[in-house]
């Protein structure tokens, strides 16, 4: 299905729009159209995995999609699937076994976190959490049926930039599979696999898809590896339906343009809040006062669009500035075209004891804006209103 001459789709704006899709094109289409059918005819495949049928990842949507993620991301093959926690969770399931160890960063996505913290000892998979900062702290964790290692591009809604370098080399001495989620970073500002990390994780639901109009994941790497992942994934059953594959296909060919205008808005808005005598603090990797600002710089070539906040006054000044702000939505989830604000307080870390969500800096009046692809003035002028 991949395209011929795809050797001249060098740079990720061509790859976006063109990586994958079919050649020659069906029937002319210069769009790919929705193959709306769960099961193909039989062509002498030799094996329960090659049937061609929705749920075994192999139909043409998933397979143009699999080709142009492989592109983005520089790896050598990619699984999609229907949501980021199947990608997770049948990425895990499949480098880890019962009996086996897992380092995990601590304060992962609140889905990913309960899977390991919650569902995994079930399994017979136990985990230590690990100061992804602190690279002299891991080795003391290392036990002799460690496995892996996991971490995010920038953490939720601290923005804050582990020690990737760390964990790749870390992962390298000791054996472990480097497994990291890009979701925030994107391919845009972020090539965790030319970075020498494993497996590459998204959930796709976010910017990679970028409208907010449907739940995907996907997960990158060698070939040998996504091959096993999906084997698993053919069981578990967590594939992508036609239509979401259709639309994440559309919705990635702007990626670059959209991620690109989000680093410079964010920026923007990022300096703007941090310059309010009522903004107590502003996190944001951009911000030279982000203590791994230098960190960043060097790792990613954007910083992303999303940024949290404090306001004097806490809870109740930052419920008055949600409720005044007129562009926003007061909305979950992240990386749409759409501005999203949210107090991360009763939403992503709502299911944490209030010790433990303190603890982690995530305090109660600390609100995190996802910022859409609007006129960065309108936004600043919303913000700025909604403040007084
Ligand atoms: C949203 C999110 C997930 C989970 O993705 P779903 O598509 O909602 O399943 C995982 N990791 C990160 C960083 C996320 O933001």
């Amino acid at each position: 299905m991949s395209a011929s001459g795809s050797g001249s789709y060098k740079r990720i704006e061509t790859q976006l729009v063109h990586a994958g899709e079919p050649s020659p094109r069906i029937g002319g289409a210069v769009e790919m159209p929705i193959f709306q059918s769960a099961t193909y005819e039989y062509a002498g495949e030799g094996s329960y995995h090659d049937i061609r049928y929705l749920r075994i990842n192999n139909t043409p949507s998933q397979l143009a999609l699999h080709d142009k993620l492989a592109a983005l991301e520089g790896g050598e093959a990619a699984l999609v699937m229907a949501s980021g926690m199947a990608a997770i969770s049948t990425t895990l399931l499949t480098v880890l076994s019962p009996g086996d160890h897992l380092l995990a960063q601590s304060g992962l996505y609140g889905g990913t976190h309960d899977l390991v913290a919650a569902e995994f000892p079930r399994f017979g998979i136990e985990r230590d959490l690990i100061d992804a900062d602190r690279r002299d702290s891991w080795a003391a964790l290392l036990r002799p049926n460690t496995r892996a290692i996991y971490v995010e591009a920038m953490t939720n809604p601290l923005l804050e930039v582990a020690d990737l370098e760390g964990v790749v080399q870390f992962a390298r001495e000791h054996g472990l599979t480097s497994i990291i989620d890009n979701t925030f970073a994107t391919p845009v500002n972020y090539r965790p696999l030319a970075a020498g990390f494993d497996l590459c994780l998204h959930s796709a639901t976010k910017y990679l898809n970028g409208h907010a109009d449907i739940v995907a994941g996907a997960v990158i790497g060698k070939a040998e590896a996504i091959e096993g992942i999906r084997h698993r994934a053919n069981h578990l059953g967590g594939s992508l339906d036609p239509h979401a594959a259709f639309l994440l296909k559309r919705g990635l060919k702007t990626l670059a343009l959209r991620v690109r205008y989000q680093n410079e808005s964010t920026q923007r808005i990022a300096g703007f809040l941090a310059s309010q005598p009522g903004v107590v603090r502003v996190n944001y990797p951009g911000l030279e006062s982000h203590p791994r600002h230098a960190r960043a710089r060097r790792l990613f070539a954007g910083y992303g669009g999303v940024l949290s906040f404090e306001l004097e006054g806490g809870e109740r000044r930052a419920e008055d500035f949600a409720q005044r702000v007129r562009i926003p939505a007061v909305a979950p989830s992240l990386g749409g075209v759409q501005t999203l604000l949210t107090r991360p307080a009763t939403t992503s870390h709502a299911g944490l004891a209030r010790e433990e969500r303190l603890r982690l800096g995530i305090s109660d009046g600390l609100l995190r804006l996802s910022v859409g692809i609007e006129a960065t003035d309108d936004l600043l002028e919303d913000i700025r209103q909604a403040l007084r």
